[in-house]
């Protein structure tokens, strides 16, 4: 959060009354959304109603204490981020203030009331290598340098997007604090490392295009069956226990994105713990430097204020979208954005808002489709592309996927992985649900996949499809009839069926190899299950009964892929011994 507005204090005014996060103060001379100091301890909050001379705020950190008659103290500024090197590698709470800047501020890890931090730090010097010359014309956007923001990512100083721009007349390499100006335009401007942005509106953009290549995972279920798109939106529902957190984790880990915002949006204590303490533990595959080096996180717990967590899903997608503008694709993770909303919704209510469904703000949809709206795949205001990727996980209570979050996250997302809590029961993991799930992107994705995995790429995952639609109807009939009294066929089909669920489907997070699939192995596991697929058949119709067919000792080893380093190796000698022994048998 900018300490620049608490130098800009306009006007006072007096608590009328306080109840929860939510403040009303009279004769406070402000507008909607400006922020303000809240208290004889200056309790940050937002406006978010006024009415004659009463003015609601919602206050960001706890109120307890706070009464009647103590000052209130507006700003005149909205509630805006400090955009600037220095954010990747940070852990930020819900109002972008740097947690281990507060700890040590408070000496404690119990955050105080009434601490104020800069998001970035002011004082660091960063490297500024210049990107232009004296004499160059520079409009909004433009990148003027770069600073070597971590070892993996090289962070770029641009015009901000208010400024008029102009010819450069001063610019030099040399080390430099965020605030002081690196720039220097002839109409008077000065460009610092440092922006800052109002959380609740987008920045600008040129245009918004259709995305065409994947966010890749390196989860085959995800990238096999529903990829979802550099840009796109998806949406990850399911009861507690199915696998959000975990499925999030990975995809902040393994996700091809250039920059990743993990938002932890008051999911419980103890989860967010994990990721601080796991995070900084992992290296990213890809350039083998730490995962921090590229990744920013927002840690607002379940025990942090509720008006906070309301917020940090704004602070998160605006850092995303700064990182967009330097022309990286950035993937922004939300777990829950269902915590999001019962924020929004506990506000509300001491608001005395009338409820919508199940006591929800009528707003609740209007909200989230503001701000999954901020996703896509960009055309940059200085021509270059960038993208913003969200991922929300939603949980629903007891699972109950007709419950106002997720089905209005329904409507807007095009990315749909249904977690389940019988494939979690039965230790299914991934327990993405293959019956429910969509993905929108996929016809737009498949040139990708055929011009940069196989050609056949589409046919290969309707193959699996298909055969995964047709176990689903025989699982009608086994149900009734039992398994034996199928035809000998679609015995086989079903056979075929568990090794696409065992093989391609599940998959460990927790495996050092499994963890990651790259697609190329994702379709070679997929091609090694085909090949046992059409040897079966042909033994089938060659008379070899069914048990004989499946008895084979290769045929379980096709499980064993995944776990393989040298898979590519281990898939063609599988294929062999597999095509061997069933030939063997007629
Ligand atoms: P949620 O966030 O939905 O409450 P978690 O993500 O914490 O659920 O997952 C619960 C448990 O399920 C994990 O602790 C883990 O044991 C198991 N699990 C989930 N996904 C996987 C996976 N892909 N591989 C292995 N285990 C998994």
């Amino acid at each position: 959060m900018s300490q620049a507005t608490q130098d800009s204090v306009r006007e006072d005014g007096i608590i009328a009354s306080v109840s929860g996060p939510v403040v009303i103060a009279r004769d406070l001379d402000a507008r909607m959304n400006d922020v303000v100091y809240v208290g004889k301890e200056g309790l940050m909050g937002e406006v978010i109603e006024i009415e004659g001379d009463l003015t609601t705020i919602q206050v960001y950190e706890e109120t307890s204490g706070v009464g009647p008659g103590e000052p209130v103290e507006n700003t005149g500024e909205p509630l805006t981020v400090d955009l600037g090197p220095g954010m990747l590698d940070a852990i930020y709470d819900g109002v972008q203030r740097p947690l281990d800047v507060l700890e040590s501020k408070m000496d404690s890890a119990f955050l105080d009331r009434g601490v104020d931090a800069p998001g970035i730090d002011l004082e660091k010097k960063w490297e500024f290598e210049p990107a232009v010359s004296e004499g160059d014309e520079v409009a909004p956007g433009d990148i003027v340098g770069t600073v070597p923001e971590t070892v993996t990512i090289e962070h770029k100083v641009m015009v901000p997007p208010d400024f008029e721009g102009g010819e450069v007349v001063a610019i030099e390499a040399g080390e430099f604090s965020v605030t002081e100006a690196v720039v220097e335009l002839d109409n008077g401007e000065e460009v610092t490392m440092h922006q800052e942005w109002p959380v609740r509106r987008a920045r600008p953009s040129k245009d918004k295009k259709t995305p065409r290549e994947p966010l890749v995972s390196g989860q085959r279920i995800l990238d096999g069956l529903f990829p979802i798109a550099k840009g796109g939106t998806a949406a990850i529902p399911g009861p507690f226990g199915s696998g959000k957190t975990v499925t999030q984790h990975q995809l902040a880990k393994w996700a091809d994105a250039d920059i990743v915002v993990y938002v932890g949006c008051g999911e419980r204590g103890n989860e967010m713990t994990e990721v601080i303490e796991d995070f900084p533990e992992l290296d990213d595959p890809k350039t083998g430097n730490p995962l921090m080096a590229r990744t920013c996180l927002i840690a607002n717990t379940s025990n942090m204020p509720v008006a906070a967590r309301e917020s940090c899903i704004y602070t998160g997608i605006t850092i995303a979208e700064y990182y967009r503008d330097m022309g990286y694709d950035v993937a922004l993770m939300a777990d829950s954005t269902s915590r999001w909303a019962e924020a929004m919704r506990e506000i509300s209510s001491r608001l005395e808002e009338m409820p919508g469904e199940e006591g929800y703000p009528a707003y609740l949809a209007a909200r989230l489709s503001e701000f999954y709206e901020r996703a896509g795949y960009f055309e940059t205001i200085n021509d270059q592309e960038g993208s913003v990727s969200v991922i929300g996980a939603v949980s629903p209570p007891g699972g109950d996927f007709s419950e106002p979050v997720t089905q209005n996250t329904l409507r807007i997302v095009k990315t749909f992985w249904a977690l389940d809590a019988d494939l979690a029961e039965r230790r299914h993991f991934p327990a993405i649900n293959w019956n429910e799930s969509y993905s929108l992107y996929q016809s737009q994705l498949d040139p990708w996949f055929v011009e940069n995995v196989k050609d056949d790429w589409p046919e290969e995952r309707q193959w699996a499809v298909d055969v995964l639609d047709e176990e689903n109807e025989l699982q009608e009939i086994v149900q009734l009839v039992g398994k034996d009294a199928l035809p000998e066929d679609q015995q086989l089909t079903l056979e075929v069926a568990r090794y696409l669920r065992e093989a391609y489907l599940q998959q460990n997070a927790f495996h050092p190899t499994d963890t990651f699939c790259s697609p190329e192995k994702t379709y070679g596991i997929l091609t090694a299950i085909h090949t046992f697929n059409d040897e079966a058949f042909k033994a089938l119709e060659a008379g070899v009964p069914v048990e004989e067919i499946q008895s084979i000792d290769a045929a379980p080893q096709l499980n064993r892929i995944g776990v393989q380093e040298d898979w590519e190796v281990f898939i063609e000698e599988l294929k062999d011994e597999i095509t061997e022994q069933l030939r063997a048998q007629y």
